[in-house]
């Protein structure tokens, strides 16, 4: 849709509560409170109230069944039900007007500028023909402008709040899934890229590989050159998966300490050569006073070696182990799981370089 509803459930409640308080209110002053009550005007206050008790019982209890285009459509009921009462009713008073503010607070909430800007535009006109046909034209003029004036500053006021909530929200959400040393993903990131990635690569039978990264004598490095120098190797680790991490689906993460993961779209054979030019990446770092830190990798391939994303981690985990038991500084790649265990887990791994 591109009028880009926001906060669809906020949006379902606002219709659902307006709708729900506003059918008595129009029946009590439409039908009970006028002394005279002529049919056609009882028949459409009616329909009119049924109408909105229908809508708001049905966004509160099933807002399923409701058409999305509705939640475009409802300010512009809205405007038409009020201006449509206020004009047959003769009414340009400040209570009457009151109702317009509805319409203007959702737009300015849920829809984008150009549809705030739409409703202001309509409540403006529609206020316009019920003011020029109910008062004198200089009354009818001031009356006009301070209707149209307060409602855009209103809206104005709304959308600016809501431009700063979301730029708040948004820094709020890349740091919960930054790491702040790095700047890659964090593991909470990770999580969720990992099962996007696995839904993914399931349903179009694509391979997935997991590159398990683990500096080697990390604590050394820290103890040696001190927490600055082992703060940096670990930036510079980062930087170096950054390179191998190319398109826009792959991930790079830290999931603490001096341990990373790299999830690759790719099968087992370029995974197996990003593993190697993360090394010749890191080769050709200089400057760091502990040289470039030596790297143990473990890499895993959905399907060949797990069909689930707690397998093809716990298969990238056992191929680390395996590069570390087997001397450090090189790659390990899971084997392929058994036959008669393939269904059920990954297991072992053979050291590779
Ligand atoms: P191995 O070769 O078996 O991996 O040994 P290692 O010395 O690298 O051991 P390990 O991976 O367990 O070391 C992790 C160390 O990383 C322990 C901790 O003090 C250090 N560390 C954890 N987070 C940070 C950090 O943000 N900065 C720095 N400088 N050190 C960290
Ligand atoms: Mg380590």
């Amino acid at each position: 849709m591109r009028y880009q509803l926001r906060d669809e459930q906020g949006a379902t409640h606002s219709v659902a509560y307006l709708m729900l308080a506003a059918a008595p209110v129009v029946f009590v002053t439409g039908i009970l409170l006028p002394d005279e009550h002529p049919w056609p005007w009882v028949i459409a206050i009616s329909l009119t109230c049924t109408f909105m008790a229908a809508v708001g019982a049905m966004a509160l209890r099933r807002p399923g069944w409701i058409p999305r285009l509705w939640w475009l459509a409802a300010p512009f009921v809205a405007i038409a039900i009020i201006a449509g009462m206020n004009y047959a009713s003769h009414d340009a008073s400040a209570g009457a007007q009151l109702f317009y503010l509805w319409p203007v607070l959702y737009a300015a909430n849920f829809l984008s500028h150009r549809m705030a800007a739409l409703v202001l535009a309509l409540i403006s006109a529609g206020h316009a023909a019920v003011a020029f046909s109910t008062l004198t034209t200089a009354k009818a003029l001031s009356d006009w402008i301070s209707v149209t004036v307060a409602l855009s500053l209103t809206s104005f006021v709304v959308t600016s709040l809501r431009n700063r909530n979301d730029r708040l929200r948004h820094v709020l959400e890349s740091q919960a899934l930054a790491d702040p040393l790095t700047g890659v993903g964090n593991r909470r990131s990770f999580d969720d890229e990992l099962t996007r990635a696995v839904t993914w690569a399931r349903r179009g039978g694509e391979p997935l590989a997991l590159i398990s990264v683990d500096i080697d004598y990390f604590k050394k490095i820290n103890d040696t050159y001190g927490h600055g120098v082992g703060d940096q190797a670990i930036q510079v680790v980062a930087n170096a998966l950054r390179v191998i991490a190319r398109r826009e689906q792959d991930v790079v993460a830290r999931l603490g300490g001096d341990e990373f993961v790299v999830l690759l779209r790719t099968d087992r054979a370029n995974a197996g050569r990003a593993a190697d030019e993360v090394r010749v990446v890191l080769d050709a770092v200089e400057g760091l006073p502990c040289g470039p830190p030596g790297l143990s990798i473990g890499i895993a391939v959905l399907p060949d070696h797990a069909s689930t994303a707690d397998e093809l981690r716990a298969a990238s985990d056992a191929a680390l182990y395996e590069a570390k038991q087997n001397g450090r500084g090189r790659t390990a790649m899971a084997r392929p799981p058994a036959p008669r265990q393939a269904a059920n887990r990954p297991t072992g791994v053979r050291a590779g370089g």
